[in-house]
């Protein structure tokens, strides 16, 4: 596992100009980030700052603006808690199931450059942006299966899952956080992944495409099950004389009150995992990049009111998120990239309104 010393060097040697004009491509310059942005390890805010420190507002502008996706996510989640897991614009239309389309869960729909990336993500939780967008794009707008399971299966194999990027970008695909359904063909997929496969039920235009019949590969359905299963919950050594840091899968900032003596608690609520379960892999992912990042740290699962001794602690800091609304204690503000901008619709205007405040700020 990288150091903090190394991520941050990783930061500072993201090409900003290559990443503009090859982000798309399977083979492009992105950054590898997300698993320790949305584990909270390190925000967009430090990011921004440490790309703007060697990079002109121009040339990070792209950079900057995949970074604002994620932040107007977030803040959508924070204005609009759970109605981001419903249809949130329009209703989905036409949908024929709400169940999985099992050859997209197993890798197996012919599309050689959809089934790779695909058995990527269940052997390494990890998956490029585009191919997310063709898995969403394939099962909900070609096998016309409701947005809600995919994405469901779809977070509970990330690295990065993060409940807002995840369930809005499904949206935004399947037409219902957005005005228009994205759909791809096998021209575009090829340009885009390498592949040279031809013949497929997707090589084809994209009018065919809009009125096709849901193919035969993408009929098969398979319900879902997604366990998952928590360390034993094992008695934390705590002092009650020092204040209590509350850590979860979405705050492991090794930076967060890092001077302060105080009892580090990675704490792994039952409740919140049966909502939004993820695979093993991910878990352990959890586990070892908090004990990497925060030195002492332990584990404790349990729900926040069954920490042991809760109430002998003085204090109790967490930090606010829409997850930690259940804890009690001293919520830390988060560090937005664009605290004073809130979005009001599309992220176009909510990025307008951030560029203006980015050369404002120069
Ligand atoms: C269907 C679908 C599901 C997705 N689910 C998630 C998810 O659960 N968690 C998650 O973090 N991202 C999700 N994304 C967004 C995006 O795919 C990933 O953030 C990106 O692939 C991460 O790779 P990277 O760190 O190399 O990104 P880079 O391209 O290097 O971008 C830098 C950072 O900007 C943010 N970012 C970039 N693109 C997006 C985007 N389109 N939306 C939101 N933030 C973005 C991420 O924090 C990323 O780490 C999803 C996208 C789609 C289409």
């Amino acid at each position: 596992m990288l150091s903090y010393a190394r991520l941050l060097e990783q930061v500072k040697n993201i090409d900003v100009e290559r990443y503009a004009k090859t982000r798309n491509f399977y083979d492009g310059h992105v950054s590898g980030l997300s698993p320790f942005i949305s584990r909270g390890v390190i925000s967009p805010q430090r990011v921004k700052s440490i790309i703007l420190s060697g990079n002109s507002i121009e040339k990070s502008k792209m950079f900057i603006s995949e970074l604002a996706w994620r932040e107007y996510f977030q803040r959508i989640w924070w204005q609009h808690g759970e109605k981001i897991l419903t249809d949130f614009y329009h209703t989905q239309n036409p949908t024929v199931h709400d169940k999985l389309i099992r050859n997209i869960t197993e890798g197996t729909t012919s599309l050689e450059a959809i089934d790779g990336p695909i058995r990527q993500l269940l052997t390494t939780g990890r998956m490029h942006n585009h191919a997310r967008m063709y898995v969403a794009s394939l099962a909900c707008n070609i096998g016309r299966a409701h947005w809600l399971h995919h994405a469901r299966w779809m977070y509970y194999h990330l690295l990065d899952g993060d409940v807002a990027s995840n369930s809005l970008s499904w949206q935004w695909v399947a037409g219902i956080f957005s005005n228009k359904k994205y759909y791809f063909n096998q021209e575009n997929l090829n340009r885009f992944s390498g592949s040279t496969q031809t013949g497929t039920f997707i090589d084809c235009s994209y009018e065919q495409l809009e009125s096709l019949d849901v193919p035969e590969e993408l009929r098969d359905t398979a319900e879902p099950t997604l366990e998952c299963k928590l360390p034993e919950s094992t008695m934390p050594q705590l002092d009650y004389d020092k204040p209590l840091l509350v850590y979860n899968s979405y705050n492991l900032d090794p930076e967060w009150r890092a001077q302060e003596s105080a009892n580090r608690l990675l704490l792994l609520e039952p409740s919140h995992y049966q909502k939004f379960p993820v695979a093993a892999n991910v878990l352990n992912f959890i586990v070892s990049t908090a004990r990497t990042f925060i030195p002492g740290i332990q584990v404790f699962t349990g729900e926040f009111q069954e920490i042991p001794g809760l109430q002998m602690f003085s204090t109790v800091y967490f930090k606010e998120h829409p997850l930690s609304n259940r804890y009690q204690g001293h919520a830390d503000r988060p560090d937005w990239m664009f605290p004073n901008i809130e979005p009001r619709g599309s992220f176009s205007s909510y990025w307008k309104l951030c560029e203006k405040e980015l050369w404002r700020n120069r």
